[in-house]
């Protein structure tokens, strides 16, 4: 089994990544990539960790880019070795993740509904892990405010609610740049939650995506069969996950039931290959 859509605690996982390898061996997963929000700070404690029980750990992203005023997400892979440029570029994105939700507290707040900046940020010990609406959720649940992370987006913090604040950047573009400069391949995370995925897909192909998330675990068969005739129309390798963020978050995913069947994996290894080689030609 491979999985390469996976969350510790350097995002809004809830299993630091000596704990999430344990598991994805017990899970019979031979391949990973920890692919948290804005951060690589897990990436190293996996590849150390995975060692012992010999799984393969691609070095991954999943970066929040805004399209249409949309936030999308774009999973970076194989990036083995992101330059200071890339890291620099993440740790801006991170900078701007801690602003918004420093305004999403004050807006809670002339709301009436009061969490302490603190609440959060004791959420996040490493200096490089980010923070993101989950956690707000997390000490709207602890406050007493709502009983579930559900229930804070559906009240406050969801696109069109009274506490959501919109992000500003980056452009998909910008991040599929970035990525290919730092030598690795970005995929289309989750297609089939996006409103417009069409028309986002055209888009991004346009900007140069190299692969779409055909499998994970939100995704019915039907919208798997789609997104898999989409990589075809346009010539996309095949990237696909669990999205597992532990057990604890409502939204729970058994692992080792979502993964990327071998030969999907090969091409998009394949496919790196030669972008690499046109890159240093
Ligand atoms: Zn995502
Ligand atoms: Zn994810």
């Amino acid at each position: 089994m491979i999985d390469l859509h996976l969350h510790t605690t350097a995002s809004d996982g809830f299993y630091s990544p000596s704990e999430l390898v344990q598991r994805a061996n017990k899970a019979k997963i031979r391949t990973i990539s920890v692919t948290d929000h804005d951060t690589m700070a897990g990436v190293s404690d996996a590849i150390a960790a995975s060692a012992a029980y010999g799984i393969t750990v691609v070095p991954g992203v999943e970066i929040t880019a805004v399209w249409q005023g949309l936030d999308i997400h774009l999973l970076g892979y194989f990036l083995d070795e992101a330059p200071v440029v890339f890291q620099q570029f993440l740790a801006t994105s991170r900078q701007a993740r801690r602003e918004r939700i420093q305004t999403i507290v004050e807006r809670l707040d002339r709301l009436g509904v009061h969490i302490s900046a603190d609440s959060i940020l004791r959420q996040q010990s490493d200096p490089l892990g980010s923070l993101g609406r989950p956690h707000v959720a997390r000490a709207l649940i602890e406050a007493g405010h709502v009983k579930t992370i559900r229930e804070a987006f559906d009240r406050w913090l969801a696109a069109g609610q009274p506490a959501f604040v919109p992000r500003q950047n980056p452009s998909p573009r910008s991040v599929i740049k970035m990525v290919a400069a730092a030598g690795g391949v970005v995929s289309l995370a989750h297609p089939g939650l996006l409103k417009s995925p069409h028309e986002c897909l055209l888009s991004l192909v346009a900007d140069g995506l190299g692969a779409i998330e055909v499998f994970h675990s939100r995704h019915n068969p039907a919208t798997q069969r789609k997104f898999l005739d989409q990589a075809r129309t346009f010539d996309l390798a095949v990237t696909g996950g669990s999205d597992f963020h532990g057990h604890k978050d409502g939204r729970s995913v058994r692992l080792g039931r979502f993964g990327l069947p071998r030969d999907h994996f090969s091409i998009l290894q394949e496919r790196l290959v030669l972008a690499r080689k046109v890159a240093t030609r």
